[in-house]
């Protein structure tokens, strides 16, 4: 599997490919080493069960899915409708942002699942078997305060 770190101090985004993992990892905005505590499960793309950055064991699951790529697809959906509308072909219209929303469905449900660590945000992707469960918000600001309390951001 691989995971993307977020660097504790500018919030890059650095991906790290879990079988080598190095014992450390240098932001390349910044310059921040973030030590790495690779688990033999996530070598192994097994399981998820502690985070290489924080050592935190608490994770959620979310869609793989860019939200702007989402929006753009709605919005471009839109304005072809809104043309046909504009020409009275008011079923064309319908249809096409029905199916827009159709295919939108379509593509969410065949999206894969990551998994996401709740203190410090780090996403992993890889063959292993999904267990988290999903996001909650309750849980995401007590593991998230906890953490930037810890690394001096609070
Ligand atoms: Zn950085
Ligand atoms: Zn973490």
């Amino acid at each position: 599997m691989h995971f993307i770190a977020v660097c504790s101090k500018c919030d890059a985004k650095l991906p790290v490919e879990a079988v080598d993992a190095p014992a450390a990892i240098t932001c390349g905005r910044c310059g921040q080493v973030i030590p790495l505590v690779v688990t033999a499960p996530l070598r192994a793309d097994q399981a998820v069960d502690s985070c290489p950055v924080c050592s935190g064991g608490d994770f959620y699951m979310r869609k793989d899915f860019d939200p702007k790529v989402g929006l753009a697809f709605v919005i471009a959906g839109a304005a072809i409708s809104v043309v046909f509308y504009w020409f009275g072909m008011d079923l064309v219209a319908y249809s096409v942002l029905g199916g827009a929303a159709l295919i939108d469905l379509f593509v969410y449900g065949r999206l894969k699942d990551l998994t996401v660590c709740y203190r410090c945000h780090t996403e992993f992707r890889g063959a292993y078997p999904r267990t988290a469960s999903a996001f909650d918000l309750h849980t995401a600001d007590v593991l998230e305060q906890e953490y930037e309390r810890r690394i001096g951001r609070r």
